[in-house]
């Protein structure tokens, strides 16, 4: 999706903007001699940012207006080393809290509804951006935050909560205690809010038919506003995005170069009207591509697929390049088998070895199982790996972001 006239002329004005604010990407351009952007091919030669550039400006070195602008920071839970922290003016706020909003009309949620907010809500971009867009919808917050699972139990009841917003293990957390408790047919859930993680179709039909609701993907990162920066809608095809803020780009992560639309790669996201810390082709590490074509729901804003996995999850294992979202639908043909599953790799004896974890219930042949799912894995990747079965239950599950892969070769 080539950058339009008018996304332009705004890259124009963030690039003059980077410059006279001094940070890190101002004095990028200065050293490259770039003042100016005016066609598609000098956008195309501005050079990326990334996270280590925002880690690199700790603790304000992004902030590209005078401090009495700044409202408000965030930060981004950095897995390593030194947090990010983003500033945002009082129109960064509402820039944000105006997407959102559309994101809760996208999927059909309206100022009748009651938001049950189950994310984090402090540093973290989540919780609050959820709230921002529901109040300027006009509907009315229930703002939980995580934890707690009989206390929001009992408010999704007493409240009659009809919107979850949640991670996707949180929300088949409470999918999972609802049934336990056969609470089903007490709650009045039409729609869920499902954001930040990257999750499964089991999953997602799992948590859908559990508590028969209407699921939307939402996506953002906190380096870019937040979520709601995009929203999948009825048709389930895909997430618009909001291209009149954000110009998105999927390039080749080892070439850098735009790939085709249809074609997957990575999400490079440039801001256009954000003012505390604009950002300039900031590489996301998300896999997803541009679906071409306009959506049956008819809205006019252009999609991206479902976010496949990160570049830098990208598991090399015996010399072959490993997804695991490949693992996850080679999982998703089992029936017999639960959405949770954890992959380890370990190197031992000179030799890499991936050992996959999945979940079933008492009722099949746990060896007659493993057996099928390594074939599996072996059919479509080329290895065979290590299955172990356990019962039902046994896997983590976690109210923030579970952890499926781990490395022990670099432990
Ligand atoms: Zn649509």
């Amino acid at each position: 999706m080539q950058i339009n006239e008018k996304q332009l002329r705004q890259v124009d004005r963030q690039v003059k903007r980077l410059i006279r604010s001094d940070n890190f990407y101002g004095k990028r351009l200065e050293d490259a001699g770039i003042s100016e952007i005016k066609s598609v091919e000098e956008f195309l030669r501005l050079p990326f940012s990334q996270k280590q550039d925002l880690r690199d400006a700790y603790p304000l070195g992004l902030m590209a207006v005078p401090e009495e602008e700044i409202v408000r920071i965030h930060s981004s839970s950095g897995t390593t080393g030194t947090p990010v922290i983003i500033p945002y003016t009082a129109k960064d706020v509402d820039d944000w809290a105006e997407m959102f909003r559309r994101c809760y009309e996208t999927a059909g949620i309206t100022n009748r509804d009651r938001i049950q907010i189950t994310p984090g809500y402090g540093l973290w971009t989540a919780g609050i951006g959820f709230q921002a867009g529901a109040e300027k919808l006009g509907a009315m917050v229930i703002p939980m935050g995580p934890g707690n699972t009989k206390k929001q139990l009992r408010f999704m009841h007493d409240m009659k909560s009809t919107v979850l917003c949640a991670t996707s293990s949180y929300a088949l957390l409470l999918a999972e205690e609802i049934r336990r408790e056969d609470f089903a047919d007490q709650i009045c859930l039409r729609k869920g809010v499902i954001g930040s993680e990257r999750w499964g179709e089991k999953m997602r039909r799992r948590i859908k038919n559990e508590l028969d609701i209407q699921i939307y993907d939402i996506y953002g990162l906190t380096e870019i506003y937040g979520p709601g920066i995009g929203i999948s809608c009825d048709y389930e095809c895909g997430m618009h995005y909001w291209d009149d803020y954000i110009y998105l780009e999927i390039i080749d992560p080892k070439t850098g170069k735009n790939v085709p639309d249809g074609e997957w790669g990575e999400i490079v996201i440039t801001t256009l009207v954000k003012e505390g810390a604009p950002l300039i082709r900031f590489r996301t590490h998300d896999i997803s591509r541009i679906i071409p074509g306009e959506c049956r729901c008819g809205c006019r804003f252009p999609r991206i697929d479902t976010i496949m996995g990160r570049s830098d999850d990208m598991m090399k294992i015996k010399g072959v390049n490993v997804f695991p979202k490949q693992i996850e639908e080679i999982l998703a043909a089992f029936p017999e088998l639960s959405s949770e599953y954890q992959i380890r790799i370990s190197h031992l004896d000179g030799r890499d070895t991936m050992r996959i974890y999945v979940e079933t219930n008492g009722h099949v042949d746990f060896q007659k199982m493993a057996a099928d799912v390594a074939a599996a894995v072996k059919g479509r990747i080329g290895f065979t790996p290590i299955v172990k079965v356990v019962e039902l239950g046994v896997l983590p599950r976690s109210e923030k972001k579970t952890q499926r892969v781990i490395d022990e070769r670099f432990q």
